[in-house]
């Protein structure tokens, strides 16, 4: 009777994390999938703490310790650094697993061994695996993102080879673990599987570097889901399960469009050690630099009949975006046409700008993609990028020596004007030079992003 009534339990969960992540991927129904989400997740901890033989001091100290660091985390951590909070949570999640498989054999082997089902052992060998190298490979993509550790790829001879004779040596270490598993080597075989997986995470993550995190953080996003998957299947957790696959689904979809985004194969992504020393720098970007003031930004704005906002992740560490939404609703009165283009990896996690515009109430129906604003960006008559570099760099399209090239930007040069607000003239992410800031139709508005947009609202009020 109890048993049924946990599976149940565990179904109605599993039913909520569907429709919850199904909700996430609206930004109006967003935050209710959130909360439909946590619901679910509280439900499957009721009905695993209804399970027997459960030791609650250890669960109760785990609730105390965990729910602590999750709401100070929750309650500290900017938004601009949510992508590393997310790289430390895909790194816990694959932790977790880990020390799943790594309990359930030692349970195994404490109990005298015995007979073992095929099922369980090649799910506990697969959650060390997956989970080590989501742990380590998180740890590193958690130092580069918060620049604990240079961002730049770190490549070194024989690379790949080592690479392939570490996951060759778990692949072997796999069969033997599967064939013999009441032997003393497998026992040696899975300490040494767990060793390699964590060096493995690292060797994984230390190549790729730059422009190339979003991608990693969803892809580890992803294993961190599998390795949930076959620790669900280690200590038969029907909920643990499904949950896991939900997470590794969604974060290699979200990897493949995050792929396409950028323009490059996932192979690319994780082997060509994009940004490196060797790679191209791109051709010296030749021009001159226009600066525009406040007051002179203002009188085009004035006198322009449609504007296009592009955000960035210098909109983000200047909190702009109530700011912004106030002067869009300013222009809009004064009857220009108003819209927000959003490339998919403006700042630093997937729906950045979407989260900030949002919290700024700016109306759905004037954010445009990427692919909806190229096309038409020709009778744009001013395009106001604020605060992003690497994602309206024409050096994607012009300059097949760039590193980014083929990348799709939006096109800003292409408008009638463009106004950059930005601080300085220094490089974004990918840390290269954007020939944008030096284009005949260019203006560089030199400034904190929200300081520059109040600046310009101040302006229209008092106009
Ligand atoms: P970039 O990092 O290319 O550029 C941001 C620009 O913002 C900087 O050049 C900086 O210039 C400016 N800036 C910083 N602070 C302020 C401020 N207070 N006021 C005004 N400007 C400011 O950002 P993009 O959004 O264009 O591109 C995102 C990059 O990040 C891409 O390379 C992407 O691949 C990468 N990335 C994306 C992730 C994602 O999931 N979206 C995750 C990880 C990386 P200055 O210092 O001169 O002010």
């Amino acid at each position: 009777m109890k048993e049924n009534l946990i599976q149940i339990i565990y179904i109605a969960s599993a039913i909520l994390f569907i429709f919850g992540l199904k909700m996430m991927s609206r930004p109006t129904t967003a935050v209710r999938g959130n909360l439909l989400s946590a619901v679910g997740m509280g439900l499957a901890i009721v009905a695993t703490l209804m399970t027997g033989g459960l030791s609650m001091t250890w669960i109760v100290a785990g609730l105390v310790i965990g729910g602590v660091v999750g709401t100070v985390a929750a309650l500290k951590v900017p938004m601009t650094s949510m992508p590393e909070f997310v790289a430390v949570f895909n790194g816990t999640g694959g932790l977790a697993s880990m020390l799943v498989g790594c309990a359930e054999y030692y349970r195994y082997w404490s109990h005298g061994g015995g007979e073992i089902e095929a099922v369980p052992l090649i799910a506990t060998y697969l959650a060390v695996l997956i989970g080590g190298v989501t742990f380590t490979g998180s740890m590193v993509a958690y130092a580069k993102l918060a620049e604990k550790i240079d961002s730049k790829p770190f490549l070194f001879k024989n690379q790949q080879l080592i690479n392939a004779a570490v996951l060759g040596l778990l692949a072997l270490g796999g069969v033997v673990f599967f064939l013999w598993p009441h032997s003393i080597i497998a026992i040696l075989f899975f300490l040494l599987a767990v060793a390699l997986s964590l060096v493995l995470g690292v060797l994984v993550t230390i190549p790729i570097g730059g422009a190339d995190m979003p991608v990693v953080i969803s892809l580890l996003n992803s294993y961190s889901g599998l390795a949930g998957c076959a620790a669900g299947f280690v200590i038969s957790n029907t909920v643990l399960i499904v949950a896991g696959s939900l997470v590794g689904a969604s974060g290699i979809i979200l990897t493949s469009i995050m792929c396409k985004a950028m323009n490059r194969s996932l192979a690319n992504v994780l082997f060509s050690g994009f940004g490196s020393a060797t790679a191209g720098a791109g051709k010296a970007v030749e021009g001159e630099v226009r600066a525009l003031s406040v007051e002179d930004a203002f009188f085009v704005l004035e006198s322009a009949s449609s504007v296009v906002f592009v955000p960035g992740y210098g909109m983000a560490v200047a909190q702009a975006q109530h700011a912004v939404r106030e002067l869009g609703d300013i222009l809009e009165k004064n009857g220009t046409e108003v819209k927000y283009a959003i490339h998919p990896v403006a700042g630093r996690m997937p729906g950045h700008m979407n989260v900030l515009l949002a919290e700024a109430n700016v109306p759905y129906e004037q954010l445009v993609e990427m692919d909806d604003i190229n096309p038409v960006i020709e009778s744009v008559d001013v395009c106001v990028v604020i605060g992003a570099n690497d994602v309206v760099n024409p050096a994607a399209r012009e300059d097949d020596s760039s590193p980014i090239y083929g990348m799709p930007v939006i096109n800003v040069d292409l408008a009638k004007s463009c106004f950059v607000i930005k601080r300085s003239m220094r490089s974004g992410f990918a840390g290269i030079e954007n020939p944008l800031f030096y284009k005949e139709n260019t203006r560089m508005v030199f400034g904190d992003a929200k300081a520059v947009i109040t600046g310009l609202v101040e302006q229209f009020k008092s106009a």
